[in-house]
């Protein structure tokens, strides 16, 4: 079928997709939830909230942590905690495919940190266009 779906119980590659994006096998009747295997897998507080948070962490420029995350999502820090490690995980193993060609670049910092300041600051000269 070539949509990438192998039962886990019997192998078999066949399935049928339901209205809710989960995938039943046509075999064994076996259903998987339409997060298997992805970052989104048995999240406790929606695809909404973390999808937002995948948002915040991938946008902001600031370092955020769990408690800061579990107050603007109303989730406790330890789940923001587990689910932040998750994404930062996902988000190493890009390390495995580097960008290759001609990369766009739309601004960039050099120097790293600067002492007494957050994230990236916007009145120094290190910050280019
Ligand atoms: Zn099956």
């Amino acid at each position: 079928m070539g949509n990438g779906f192998q039962c886990v119980k019997c192998s078999h590659s066949g399935c049928q997709i339901r209205k809710d994006f989960s995938r039943t096998c046509n075999k064994c009747s076996h259903t998987e939830t339409a997060s298997k295997n992805t970052l989104f897998h048995k999240v406790k507080f929606g695809f909404r909230k973390a999808f937002f948070m995948c948002f915040e962490m991938s946008t902001s420029t600031k370092s955020l942590s769990a408690s800061y995350m579990g107050v603007r999502f109303g989730v406790t820090e330890k789940t923001v905690q587990l689910f932040m490690h998750k994404v930062r995980e996902a988000m190493k193993s890009s390390e495995n495919y580097p960008m290759d060609g001609t990369v766009h670049i739309d601004e960039f910092v050099i120097g790293g940190k600067e002492k007494g300041k957050e994230g990236r600051s916007y009145n120094s000269k290190k910050k280019r266009l």
